[in-house]
């Protein structure tokens, strides 16, 4: 095993103003990184403010992270956060806002780097410290060392360094009852995503494996619930969707999912879900699970035995598991429609992929075309 996670988790009703003193250990000053909305319709920009005022740290906020950040906005971030003399940076959001904090943490440190310079590290200082807190049961983004933005021609990469761990992150699930449904089951498929492509990543080791099954274990009814509902692509606030408990059980969830793919990384899913989401603005979530169960069937095939075992783990048979995926969590279907020449010229990104060798069996080219060609080329 290789297992290193250096963040100070905190949970829990009120755990970012409980532990202040942890926000004013890393500064006197910090850079607020939040998007328009979320943060302060859940409470979380609130808290934050309390929790900043309470132990006398100043702030300036930068509030233009968009979904799927570009790398460009992050620079433009981190130099707000030096001209300012941010001492830290404090991430408020979803994925998105989680994974642009830990870039401006970078260009703070190093105003004048540019785009080719943060993805091959050549980052003359530290990032400046960390914290994050998360508005979202999705990302995981709290407690890994991933960062996914889009780049200048308009791809999405991770990049992963132990640098870009918080220092200290906070989850307190009141702040994702504000999320819409279609929001709940996007950020809680993506769980899913993380926890199955985990376990049969190659890379998976007891600790991650334990990881994947609680999250999934932890997650299930939460969605259940939350896909048999009324449902409709419409931004519906609905704080009574679920019970605090199931948001707590959801927003654990996501954290596991996180710790295990901070092990292992992610599986073809993932990757072929960036180009959804890059092409199509298919949300993370619904983009990566679409693709869960052809990894199914090729892992189920690919060593059924591993797979038994995973399904005894998680207390659902295969039926049942893709059942959960698409019956619930994908109910609304996802509307891409594409040319078989198009994913003739799309396929190439998927030659010695990282993310597509990590995956517990042999995922070829062809494999991927058909998967495509199955889902969204009409026949
Ligand atoms: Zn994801």
């Amino acid at each position: 095993m290789d297992y290193f996670m250096p963040t100070r988790l905190y949970t829990g009703t009120d755990c970012i103003v409980k532990h202040a003193d942890a926000l004013r250990a890393l500064g006197s000053s910090c850079a607020v990184i939040t998007g328009k909305h979320a943060a302060k319709a859940s409470g979380a920009l609130d808290d934050v403010t309390r929790a900043l005022d309470g132990a006398g740290v100043t702030a300036c906020i930068w509030d233009g992270v968009t979904e799927n950040p570009p790398v460009a906005a992050c620079a433009e971030a981190g130099r707000f956060a030096a001209e300012n003399g941010a001492q830290f940076i404090l991430g408020i959001g979803g994925g998105s806002a989680l994974d642009a904090a830990k870039a401006v943490a970078v260009f703070a440190a190093n105003p004048t780097l540019d785009e080719a310079g943060f993805y091959a590290k050549a980052w003359a200082n530290k990032p400046l410290p960390i914290a994050l807190v998360g508005t979202t049961a999705g990302t995981g983004s709290e407690v890994t060392k991933v960062s996914v933005l889009t780049d200048a021609a308009h791809r999405k990469h991770s990049i992963h360094d132990d640098l870009l761990y918080a220092t200290v992150a906070f989850g307190d699930s009141r702040h994702t009852r504000t999320c819409s449904t279609p929001t709940t089951l996007s950020c809680g498929v993506d769980i899913l995503a993380h926890a199955t492509e985990s376990y049969f990543s190659h890379k998976a080791d007891e600790i991650s494996r334990a990881f994947s099954v609680r999250a999934i274990r932890l997650a299930a009814d939460p969605l259940k619930l939350a896909g048999s509902g009324e449902l409709s692509t419409a931004k519906r606030l609905d704080d009574k969707l679920l019970d605090a408990p199931q948001r707590q059980d959801l927003y654990e969830a996501s954290i596991l999912g996180g710790l295990a793919i901070n092990t292992t990384g992610t599986c073809f899913p993932h990757n072929v879900g960036y180009y959804l989401t890059e092409t199509y603005g298919i949300p993370h979530g619904f983009a990566c699970a679409v693709f869960l169960p052809s990894m199914l069937a090729i892992v189920d095939e690919y060593d059924p035995v591993y797979a038994a075992d995973f399904y005894e783990q998680i207390g659902m048979d295969s039926a049942e598991y893709r059942s959960l995926i698409e019956d619930y969590c994908l109910v609304d279907g996802i509307d891409v429609h594409m040319t078989a020449a198009e994913i003739e010229a799309a396929l190439p990104r998927w030659e010695n992929n990282g993310s597509v060798k990590n995956t517990r069996a042999s995922v070829s080219l062809d494999d991927i075309r058909t998967i495509l060609t199955s889902l969204f080329v009409e026949a």
